[in-house]
């Protein structure tokens, strides 16, 4: 269930002109795709007004196109290729970029956001490829998933700064819904609605900060969206943060992949070409981004100074306990040297910090293993304190232990709910502190397991997304030639025909079987059939446009199917692919193997037809062009 924005109040903040909105082309495409009557070649002549959208379109393309080799170098066969109402939304999101690189709103980050976005839209486009949805327009969603926040900067860019000021201690739709009375998911739902953007998406959008409390069902696919574009937020994050603020995203990166099956190399690589792609769209469309590391190494890596166990795992249990450091904060002078020389004498390092407050907050913007700090620092309430070593992914794993003077027990129940792991009452004794220290390790020691199993989850998990990508692939792939299989065929075959009908444009289909395949196996054997039909099937690729799709129909027929093909070009084709096959050398042990094609060619032309009509005609030209001799092409009537 969304919430969205009053209708009356959202058409006033309209009407104040501030809300963001695409402009332009993509205001037009909006209009045009409204209409029922609209037509493919309209929406190519107005994105050929816009020169920079249509490039982006191209560019766009040719990254989605799946397992194609060859470029989409023209703009009408980009626009088949996404499909006209993916289109709008991507010139919609490019739009909306476009015109709100700056704003008022001192507070928003508009650089940083843009890049945030675009990083997600990029992550999205290759969770599409990955987790197997089929939808480009998540990188649409992608980008604009946050649109809420910058209409809200747009509208209310003062009132907006104070939000995210706070925002740093808050949840920032709380605090929107206590000033605006709305927050930045209903309003960005309702200008995605207002677009027309697809209800699912919308969805998705809404939901995506907290999945799991969308209730959407199990199993279904707007979970699984939604799902994605969680994980692709969060990789942005990744993508945006600087090494220290990495580390402590990487956990919540790795569940979430996990979730989607997506581990080891192939998120790896997932990664790091979401990185390049990132960057390289940032550099076309004037975003910042940054540099980052192979994937591979940030996850080998962990920060060296936190390292407890020095060398392997094993030895550590035999071995004397590690040498820690440990941070002193806050002591009290005359206290100081007892302290550190005890920690010295357990074997340990101590790092004594200076008292001022801006040395206390920096030391914890760095802490080491272990911190023990004094409850009485002046200034610093010891709850304040625990709070904000717990900020920095360093801070978060450090063993913190306070030190209470006699009578401000009172304060403690409070330091441990704020985040301190022990607290001890001074004075404290060498026998005390030498106990503490061993658990502090032994600690400190397991959360390093916990680490180390983690990733031992993760590798499992590896190995079932691995298996799991590569059933799909075999399930869908003929084993003999490599070339899609007949299921994976038809189902391309189902999707471009419905895609020609609603938008009127042409298409054919081809079946191709082998002359006398039989005699072939008969003369030279059954593996030189094999190595035929294997010829055969890398030749058919290369003789077939980029759009095209050509797969094994059975035995020794092949089957094309030819997006946005009118009757004259199918027809050129198939006598291109036969008049090159009869020329061809096939080669088996040394020997030159004579093979020659009969073609059925049917055309979409005859709106009762569906896909399985189309594939039953151009099979009943086949049979024509065997029973008239073979080696010819016949095309249906
Ligand atoms: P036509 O010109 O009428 O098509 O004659 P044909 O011999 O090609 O047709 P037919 O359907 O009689 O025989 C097809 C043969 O293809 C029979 C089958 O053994 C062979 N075949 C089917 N699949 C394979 C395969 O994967 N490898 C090999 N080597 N032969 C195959
Ligand atoms: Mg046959
Ligand atoms: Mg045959």
């Amino acid at each position: 269930m969304i919430n969205f924005v009053d209708p009356d109040r959202y058409h006033s903040m309209k009407a104040t002109g501030k809300l963001p909105s695409p402009k332009g082309v993509a205001f037009s495409i909006i209009k045009l795709l409204q209409r029922d009557d609209f037509r493919v070649p309209e929406l190519v002549q107005l994105v050929q007004s816009d020169p920079a959208i249509a490039g982006r379109l191209l560019k766009f393309a040719n990254a989605a196109a799946f397992g194609r080799t060859r470029p989409i170098v023209s703009l009408q066969r980009a626009i088949v290729a996404l499909g006209a109402f993916r289109v709008r939304d991507l010139v919609i999101g490019l739009s909306v970029m476009h015109n709100h690189k700056s704003g008022q709103c001192s507070e928003f980050d508009y650089g940083a956001f843009w890049a945030h976005s675009l990083a997600t839209g990029i992550a999205c486009q290759e969770l599409a490829h990955f987790a197997q949805i089929s939808s480009e327009e998540l990188f649409t969603i992608g980008l604009l998933a946050r649109v809420g926040e910058l209409a809200m900067a747009s509208l209310y860019p003062d009132e907006y700064s104070l939000v995210l000021l706070k925002a740093k201690e808050r949840g920032l739709a709380d605090l929107e819904r206590d000033s605006f009375n709305m927050d930045h998911r209903q309003l960005g739902a309702t200008m995605l609605a207002e677009w027309g953007l697809p209800d699912m998406l919308i969805q998705a959008a809404y939901h995506h900060e907290q999945p799991d409390l969308a209730g959407f069902r199990d199993g279904s696919r707007v979970l699984t969206l939604t799902h994605s574009l969680n994980f692709a937020r969060s990789l942005a994050e990744v993508c945006m943060a600087d090494e220290e603020a990495r580390w402590s995203l990487l956990p919540g990166l790795l569940t979430r992949a996990a979730r989607l099956g997506i581990s080891g190399d192939a998120l790896n690589d997932m990664v790091d070409r979401m990185v390049r792609r990132w960057r390289e769209w940032g550099a076309m469309l004037q975003v910042r981004t940054q540099e980052m590391p192979p994937f591979a190494e940030i996850l080998a890596a962990s920060p060296p100074s936190r390292r407890v166990s020095s060398a392997s795992p094993e030895q550590n249990r035999t071995v004397a306990p590690p040498r820690l450091q440990v941070q002193l904060v806050g002591i009290p002078l005359p206290d100081l040297p007892t302290l550190m020389q005890q920690i010295e004498g357990l074997g340990h390092l101590p790092m004594p910090v200076d008292g001022n407050p801006e040395a206390i907050r920096n030391a914890l913007r760095q802490p080491t293993q272990i911190v023990i700090a004094d409850m009485a620092i002046p200034g610093l309430k010891p709850a304040t304190f625990c709070r904000i070593l717990r900020q920095t992914p360093s801070g978060k794993e450090s063993y913190a232990l306070l030190l209470a003077s006699p009578g401000s027990e009172g304060l403690i129940l409070e330091a441990i709910d704020a985040g301190a792991d022990d607290v001890l009452v001074k004075p404290v004794s060498i026998q005390t502190l030498r106990v503490r220290l061993n658990t502090a390790t032994r600690m400190l020691l397991l959360r390093e397991e916990i680490q180390r199993e983690r990733r031992g989850i993760m590798r499992s998990t590896d190995e079932f997304a691995v298996t799991h990508k590569r059933l799909l692939q075999e399930a869908l792939t003929d084993a003999l030639t490599q070339l899609p299989n007949r299921r994976h065929g038809l189902d391309f075959l189902a999707s471009e025909w419905a895609f020609a009908q609603s938008n009127g444009l042409p298409m054919a289909c081809l079946l191709l079987d082998i002359d006398h395949f039989k005699r072939i196996n008969d003369t030279y054997g059954h593996a030189a059939g094999d190595a035929v039909l294997r010829q055969l099937a890398d030749l058919l690729k290369r003789a077939s446009r980029v759009e095209d799709l050509v797969f094994r129909y059975g035995g020794e027929e092949f089957a094309a199917v030819l997006p946005n093909a009118n009757p004259r070009a199918a027809a050129q084709i198939a006598e291109r692919i036969r008049s090159l096959v009869e020329k061809y050398s096939f080669l088996w042990d040394s020997r030159s193997i004579p093979v020659t094609l009969s073609i059925g060619v049917a055309n979409l032309n005859d709106a009762e037809m569906d896909s399985q009509g189309l594939i039953q005609a151009a099979d009943a030209a086949l049979y024509q062009a065997k029973n008239s001799g073979r080696n010819r092409v016949v095309v249906a009537r």
